[in-house]
């Protein structure tokens, strides 16, 4: 048995006949850019995560930076996000002359929420959330902090499609909520697709404005905007997944419970939810002190892993100019060393998660 870390081909098959005929319709309407596919889409993705309003953007980076830069946060001002996130998130933040402030993860890999009261100054605008993983972190205490010091709450959603703190859907718990429909996300498009959600209606006008060039009617341009436009095509093909979300996301909690009822080997830690939230699973994320030797055993059986993320934003070459070295965030760093995405995708059969099971539970 071949075993890859992710089968987008199986989710495309899955419902083969309605993205051709999705795409089909868009390809013959004359019609790509900025039309009924994506309103309709907007509508129904507020209404899945019970938002008010939706905004289809270009990629999940882009629903990052646009959503810092429109809440006036840049230069001279401090965002806090935590340290083991995909470099993107940092980006959200960096590309506005802003300054990330990393906080430790708790060991369910999500902000640990206990220490960000610690790092905030005068300076600090903002908390941004990741839900890694597909977890939604502790947001009863980030909300409390949030209000407590009147700083805005953006969500990297990228990872976390449905995924619920007490019963409410991440991205609606702070300022704008941030989706990424890179393929391999829990809700993939067919190539670069993201969306904001918000429920301020004066906030999702400026979204609409930016991401056409600063114009609500053409060629009359009210302020300096981007070209961040989620097309038709992916639009529709996004809405034939979208009502299938419910589905998908409860194949991957089987998946994880299969995973953690029968992985059991002592040289592995397993994930752990935190209380009060849900995981939507777009990764199962292991430890193992000999990450890179499990690896290894992996990969020459066949399986495929991935490492979410081998270099923390703040160690890599792109973040040199923060000053920070090795030793600075100690729990971000081990955990860099130790984790280990294994398989996890909608559409692994049985034999396949079996495989993988027996593989982990005969490594020593
Ligand atoms: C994928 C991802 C992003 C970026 O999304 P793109 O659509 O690839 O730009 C941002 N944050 C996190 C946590 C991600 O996983």
């Amino acid at each position: 048995m071949n075993i890859m870390p992710n089968r987008m081909d199986r989710g495309f098959f899955k419902y083969q006949k309605d993205f051709e005929d999705a795409a089909l319709k868009v390809l013959r309407s004359g019609w790509y850019v900025l039309g009924n596919e994506v309103s309709r889409f907007e509508e129904e993705f507020a209404a899945y995560t019970s938002a008010k309003y939706c905004v289809g953007l270009a990629s999940g980076l882009d629903a990052l930076w646009i959503a810092v830069r429109l809440l006036g946060i840049g230069e001279g001002d401090e965002v806090i996000v935590q340290g083991n996130t995909y470099i993107a998130s940092v980006m959200g933040i960096s590309m506005n002359g802003a300054t990330p402030i990393f906080v430790e993860p708790n060991e369910h890999y999500e902000i640990n929420a206990d220490m960000i009261e610690e790092q905030i100054t005068e300076r600090t605008k903002a908390v941004m959330v990741v839900h890694l993983y597909g977890m939604a972190a502790e947001m009863d205490k980030i909300v409390d902090l949030c209000k407590k010091h009147d700083l805005k709450l953006i969500e990297d959603c990228a990872q976390s499609h449905g995924a619920c703190f007490n019963g409410q859907m991440t991205g609606t718990f702070g300022d704008v909520g941030c989706f990424s429909f890179y393929p391999s996300k829990n809700l993939g498009a067919f190539g670069d697709a993201g969306a904001i959600v918000t429920n301020d209606e004066n906030l999702a006008k400026k979204f609409k404005v930016f991401r056409n060039y600063g114009s609500e009617k053409r060629y009359y341009n009210m302020m300096v905007g981007a070209n961040s436009r989620l097309d038709e095509l992916q639009a529709a093909l996004l809405r034939v997944r979208l009502p299938h979300m419910k589905e998908l996301t409860e194949e991957r909690i089987r998946i994880a419970e299969y995973y953690t009822e029968n992985i059991s080997n002592t040289l592995i830690k397993l994930p752990s939810v935190i209380e009060g939230s849900t995981c939507v699973w777009h990764q199962y994320v292991i430890r193992c002190e000999e990450r890179d030797r499990l690896m290894q055993f992996m990969k020459d059986r066949r399986i495929g892993t991935i490492i979410h993320y081998p270099i923390p934003p703040h160690l890599s070459e792109a973040y040199k100019y923060l000053g920070h070295s090795e030793g600075y965030l100690p729990v971000t760093e081990k955990y860099a060393k130790s984790v280990l995405s294994i398989p996890m995708y909608n559409g692994m059969t049985k034999e396949e998660q079996d495989y993988v099971i027996g593989v982990i539970n005969d490594f020593k």
